[in-house]
């Protein structure tokens, strides 16, 4: 484009009088729209310096710019199919939430609700009463209290039962969960010191005996949630950690990590801990997340004796950890169903998306690569069995089986196919692998099926052939 070009660069006004940025004042705010405008014509007077490529036409140009401020307008943060196979991913905001979850918030978001009023006496009570009791019922507990995640419900334990004493941890269970966690950090930054005692992949109860103190506070297991110490192994029973912390007047603490409250075997994973067989084990305090496979809202749930977790709820950082009246609403009827265990698998969606039949993901994985198959923007699509992940942290070494439809695109690359489905409308993502892009259906809902096709469907040709040839 050359310089003398840009003065018939048409004005913010006369764009602003075009159909297509006319229309979308009425949809999007007026000032933003003429904001948006100006900051494209910025962009296109510095581009026209370096290009001698010709202006477009104005009709052109508005049409542009209106696509480009829809694409600008959407939020970074929407819904999206998750075809990735991974259960729990951190990414996707781990798990889906069950309808009876969703149902509450949205009646205790619309207007007030009693939080902390007690509906009979009229007088202040508890944030936690509901979901203190579930809790109980739940895991044997005698006192629940619920904050931000399990990061927070370890910083918060941690600070208020161990500050300026030790706890003891084994050198096998020092966890990162994702980079921001790393329990030695949130050891130090609760104000407690970490003793490691054992090895990496021996730790016996003498171990945790010779390290006991005066200082000591607590001894502190910590589920090794997202890997695992295979071969010559030896971990030590919270029984054993409880017998020897009785005798020296010491706590255990549990860090379980996914929040299991029933036993998994049932879908095929197993040694994942559950909440009400560490209470059993006699540990004082439990902890564990909320949004992992307990599949409810993201929070740390504390779980003990009563006396240690009203403790806990003094420490000033409880209230800067506190959650919210939608998080508690959520829990509560999520804890609900499990109340039921086949209401739990049918109605939790984490659950009901672990437990679907692979007949079922065989069958409609068949039905998905015949309609995919046939479309312009597919070489093939297969169908294959494969295996994937719980993920965000759980069950590392235990995968689940599952199928997949396996896309070759046609006339692009599979990481431009990816990025398209990505960024499309509804946002897909799948799996890279060797040069296809799985879409793995265990974690599909089966209603979003028809809205995967569409999207490969609606996806818009690669820019020219030459590009992708050579690219
Ligand atoms: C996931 C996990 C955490 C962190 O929980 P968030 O809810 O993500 O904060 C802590 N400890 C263990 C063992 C975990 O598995």
């Amino acid at each position: 484009m050359a310089p003398e070009i840009l003065r018939n660069i048409p004005s913010v006004n006369e764009l602003l009088e075009s159909q297509p940025l006319k229309t979308l004042t009425t949809q999007v705010t007026r000032s933003v729209v003429v904001t948006r405008i100006r900051d494209f014509l910025d962009n296109l007077r510095e581009e026209a310096k370096q290009t001698t490529s010709d202006l477009p036409l104005p009709s052109e140009l508005a049409e542009r710019i209106a696509s480009w401020i829809v694409t600008s307008e959407q939020s970074p943060l929407r819904p999206v199919i998750n075809a990735t196979g991974i259960l729990l991913h951190t990414g996707l905001g781990r798990a889906p939430m069950a309808t009876e979850a969703i149902t509450e918030m949205h009646a205790l978001a619309s207007g007030y609700c009693s939080l902390e009023i007690d509906l009979e006496t009229g007088e202040r009570s508890q944030r936690h009463v509901a979901v203190g009791q579930l809790l109980q019922e739940l895991t044997g507990a005698e006192a629940a209290l619920v904050v931000n995640n399990n990061a927070g419900a370890t910083l918060l334990t941690l600070a208020a039962l161990a500050s300026g004493k030790e706890v003891i941890v084994s050198r096998g269970e020092l966890v990162e969960i994702g980079g921001s966690y790393r329990l030695p950090d949130v050891m130090a930054t609760s104000g407690a010191s970490l003793r490691e005692v054992g090895t990496t992949n021996k730790t016996r109860l003498p171990d945790y005996a010779d390290a006991i103190g005066e200082s000591t506070a607590a001894l502190l297991k910590v589920h090794t949630s997202n890997y695992a110490i295979v071969g010559f192994t030896e971990q030590t029973k919270v029984t054993d950690l409880v017998r020897l912390a009785a005798k020296h007047r010491c706590l255990v603490i549990d860090d379980i990590g996914s929040g299991a409250l029933i036993d998994y075997s049932r879908f095929g994973l197993n040694g994942e801990p559950v909440a009400r067989a560490s209470i059993q084990a006699g540990a004082d305090v439990v902890l564990f997340s909320g949004d992992k496979l307990l599949g409810g809202p993201q929070c740390g749930i504390i779980v003990g004796r009563r006396s240690i977790v009203e403790t806990i709820k003094k420490h000033p950082l409880s209230r800067a950890l506190r959650v919210d009246k939608l998080t508690l609403g959520a829990l509560a009827a999520t804890l609900k169903l499990y109340r039921d265990p086949e209401l739990a698998e049918e109605s939790v969606p984490l659950l009901s998306l672990l437990s679907t039949s692979l007949e079922n993901l065989h069958l409609r994985a068949n039905n998905m690569a015949a309609q995919l198959e046939a479309l312009d923007s597919v070489t093939s699509a297969e169908v294959v069995e494969d295996e994937t992940f719980l993920g965000g942290g759980s069950l590392p070494t235990q995968r689940v089986s599952t199928w997949c439809v396996s896309l070759q695109p046609k006339g692009r690359k599979v990481d431009d196919l990816a990025r398209s489905l990505r960024t499309g409308n509804p946002a897909i993502f799948g799996r890279v692998q060797q040069d296809r892009l799985l879409l793995d259906l265990r974690t599909v809902f089966p209603t979003q099926d028809v809205q995967i096709i569409q999207g490969v469907e609606s996806l818009t040709a690669p820019e020219t052939e030459s590009e992708c040839n050579q690219a």
